[in-house]
């Protein structure tokens, strides 16, 4: 099993070292890991963000060196693209990742970026979180149109906070129609829809997309897409690809996607 969705110490949000990372998912018998540690382009200074993946790119290659049984690849978490697009082209080019992941976080409630992570939808109207999640998806579909990526990482993100922790009941299929414009250019690129696990052993237990949105990508013509369990603890590494696995081959996918030199290798499922 490949993931191409794995956090380190440079990312704010872990203390797992990268070489932590490559003895779990040797472990685990994976056949490799790609390290995409955060550059969000709203709210870190983004000095640190280019020290951080360059520092990570270089882990990534020297692990790969190190650890013949694993293939360990360089990459980014690029959030907020839209934001700062120069920076985002000039942070590639001087880290030359193998995988672009490209992410929202973030949503702008009184001219400010807030993490969905932050927002309390508890209390918040309905009508409310449908402004927000309508932007939600205009950010994505801007990102996806606009910016250098490989992979669309964790589409539906902010369902997660919205039903899962503030339990709501916002169903995703209110937003189809922005869900497949971005579907479409995603398809049209030639770009990957990762499959993010990271949710299932939450009190959510879904994937990012989910289920039904991933079935709309395969009708769409969805042939890429990758394996992610967004893992910021070497515990998660391989956090529930089995029954992911199964589930995608009973819709008709026969394989997975990883990126290296940003070009697509398949893997069978
Ligand atoms: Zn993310
Ligand atoms: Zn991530």
């Amino acid at each position: 099993m490949f993931n191409s969705h794995v956090h380190t110490y440079f990312s704010p949000d872990s203390t797992e070292s990268p070489e932590a990372m490559c003895r779990a998912a040797i472990d685990r018998n994976m056949c490799g890991i790609a390290f995409t540690d955060h550059a969000s382009l709203d709210s870190y200074i983004l000095d640190n963000a280019y020290r951080n993946i360059l520092n990570s790119c270089e882990a990534a290659r020297s692990l790969n060196e190190k650890f013949s049984s694993l293939k360990v690849l360089s990459g980014v978490e690029i959030s907020e693209v839209t934001r700062k697009p120069d920076y985002a082209s000039r942070l590639i080019k001087a880290t030359n990742p193998d995988t672009v992941l490209l992410s929202v976080h973030t949503a702008v409630i009184n001219s400010k970026p807030v993490y969905f992570s932050k927002i309390n939808f508890s209390a918040m109207e309905a009508g409310e979180i449908y402004s927000l999640l309508k932007n939600y998806f205009r950010d994505v579909y801007n990102s996806v149109t606009s910016a250098d990526f490989d992979i669309l990482a964790h589409l539906t993100h902010p369902f997660y906070f919205i039903n899962g922790k503030a339990h709501k009941n916002i169903p995703a299929h209110d937003f189809y129609g922005d869900i497949e414009k971005i579907f479409s250019v995603v398809i049209e690129k030639g770009k990957s829809l990762e499959v993010n696990t990271s949710k299932l052993n939450s009190d959510y237990n879904m994937l990012m997309p989910s289920e039904d949105l991933i079935r709309v990508y395969r009708q769409m013509g969805g042939t890429l897409i990758s394996l992610g369990s967004d893992a910021h603890e070497k515990e998660n590494l391989d956090l529930g690809f089995e029954e992911t696995k199964e589930f995608l081959k009973k819709i008709g996918f026969n394989s997975y996607v990883y990126y290296e030199k940003r070009k697509p290798f398949k893997i069978s499922l």
